[in-house]
């Protein structure tokens, strides 16, 4: 039988030298691939996370290994890296060129047109298999699943007509174990909060979502109809692993692990009966924490230390119109819960600069955290700022919700403030106040990362002091200005040098820096919590 060599690659992103977790749709893959066609492809993995490669090493070192065919993951930051790579290589070589992940899932053409060969929406494991079948093992009999856009090359006629979509499969059972043998784990840190020197590896009980928030684009990829893995082949996962790499934490990657009692009742049972101990955490949705509040006692006896849960904002009106659909109100219940069984470990998950962000409503998603922060230790949060994918309801007519703070994809990722609403350069400072020496302080702990503009907002921070941004944004604020006001100020200080945008990320970045450090504070007799 022939035999080919295949490398997958997860290109470089800004932001990948602190947390870096190993790929999970990468060891699911290699697994599939290497259970269907064993010896036959032998595979390679080039990550850029453990040695953070660049583009040209990682293109370099595929032009040394010289595939037959190559599998890029794209996310939507890692598109310009993924193409720069394509046109690296094919300079020199020409494997097949097949690309997959979540922004493949909501662009495929992109990539086609940009040089690969293959796209694949949604989930890869049989697309891929089908694609090897077909090009290098003569299957030609094989039909290719809607979920592949290829090149014309390929393209049969009659599938012209066949409406390119997301394909899944109910059994995602068929799809095994992921196989972490291309990765050297040592070289990774995920981990469960809780103790970060201790790593973790990640899992994945179920796949898709069904909840379409209007910023989320997890369904354009993993679709609308929670599929579930059998409790027992995840509970082999993890025994099996736990003996081969001496593993004790898990970090379930579900969008909502709790969503399915009956599965979590199995699962639980399986870890009963083996009395299997591992330390594991999961993410799920408050209401259904509530109403699965009879399985939390087992959880926590089964390793379970804690949940992450999209807590999002405080503000009621905000959180709305993110089109969550459920309440508010149903984070304190689940937070009391949590608390009551002395999970060791709570995450709120928070998102700023949403369509709607207002001075008040970051104010008070900010204050509300201290409160949950004063009632247990091991209670965090993780900040995000608002994202506009490609695909979601957020992304609709953008342009009239705020201003796109760089088109760069590198920058579309929630790491960095890549949009402004409208709704916050518009909203008022009045009895806002700036503490200039807390603000001096709390730069010098720590800084202001990730930065789009970045020469631009250096420059910023240097001219203006943290007292002078504190004395212009207290007069704005007294004379019951708005943030565009305070923009205006001091784009006009930096006599028109820099582009509207960097100012916008500069008091953008140090508005929400300083309401989260405790720099700004509120002077009303009705306080905003
Ligand atoms: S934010 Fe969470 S609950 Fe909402 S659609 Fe995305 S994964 Fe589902």
């Amino acid at each position: 039988m022939r035999k080919i060599k295949m490398v997958f690659v997860r290109p470089p992103f800004e932001g990948m030298e602190t947390y870096k977790p190993p790929h999970l749709g990468i060891a699911m893959l290699f697994s599939y691939i290497n259970k269907v066609f064993g010896n036959s492809v032998k595979c390679f993995l080039l990550d850029a996370l453990p040695d953070e490669l660049s583009t040209d090493e990682i293109s370099k070192r595929i032009c040394e290994i010289r595939p037959d065919a190559l599998a890029i993951t794209v996310k939507t930051m890692q598109v310009v890296q993924s193409l720069d790579i394509i046109q690296k290589i094919k300079k020199n070589i020409s494997p097949i060129i097949i690309c997959g992940g979540n922004h493949v899932s909501v662009d495929p053409e992109l990539f086609i047109k940009c040089g690969a060969d293959f796209s694949v929406i949604g989930e890869g494991e049989e697309a891929l298999e089908i694609i090897l079948k077909k090009v290098f093992f003569e299957c030609k009999n094989l039909e290719y699943p809607p979920n592949i856009v290829m090149n014309s090359k390929y393209d049969q006629a009659e599938r012209e007509n066949i409406k390119k979509c997301i394909y899944l499969s109910d059994d995602v059972d068929k799809y095994g174990i992921p196989n972490w043998e291309i990765f050297d784990l040592t070289r990774y840190n995920e981990n469960i909060h809780i103790n970060k020197a201790s790593h973790a590896l990640p899992i994945i009980a179920s796949r898709g979502c069904l909840y379409k928030c209007d910023f989320c684009s997890t369904h354009l990829t993993w679709g609308t109809t929670v599929r579930y893995r059998s409790p027992h082949l995840v509970f082999n996962e993890i025994k099996k692993e736990i003996e081969k790499y001496n593993i004790s934490d898990y970090h379930f990657y579900d969008d909502n692990l709790l969503f399915s009692d009956t599965w979590m009742d199995e699962f639980l049972w399986l870890i009963e009966k083996e009395r299997l101990k591992f330390n594991w955490i999961c993410l799920s949705r408050p209401e259904i924490i509530c109403k699965n509040r009879h399985l939390l006692e087992r959880m926590k006896k089964c390793g379970c230390k804690g949940f992450e849960l999209g807590f999002e904002t405080q503000n009621e009106d905000l959180y709305n119109n993110m089109n969550k659909k459920n309440k508010k109100t149903a984070f304190i219940e689940a937070y009391n819960l949590l608390s009551e069984k002395e999970f060791e470990m709570i995450e709120f998950l928070i998102m700023c600069f949403y369509d709607g962000e207002t001075m008040k409503t970051l104010f008070e998603t900010y204050e509300s955290l201290k409160k949950y922060k004063k009632k247990k230790s091991l209670f965090i949060y993780s900040r995000y700022f608002a994202t506009p994918f490609l695909g979601t309801k957020f992304n609709e007519n953008l342009c009239e919700k705020g201003v796109i703070l760089s088109n760069n994809l590198e920058y579309k990722h929630a790491i960095f403030l890549n949009f402004i609403p409208y709704s916050f350069l518009n909203s008022s400072l009045e009895n806002f106040r700036v503490n200039g020496k807390t603000l001096a302080i709390q730069l010098l702990f720590s800084q202001i990362d990730y930065v789009i503009h970045k020469n631009e907002v250096a420059t910023l921070l240097d001219k203006i002091n943290t007292e002078k941004f504190a004395k212009i944004f207290n007069e704005v604020a007294e004379n019951r200005g708005i943030i565009q006001d305070l923009c205006d100020r001091i784009l006009c200080i930096n006599n028109y040098t820099c582009c509207l945008e960097s100012i916008y990320e500069y008091v953008g970045r140090m508005i929400e820096f300083a309401v989260a450090k405790g720099a700004i504070k509120y002077k009303n007799e009705n306080p905003i919590l």
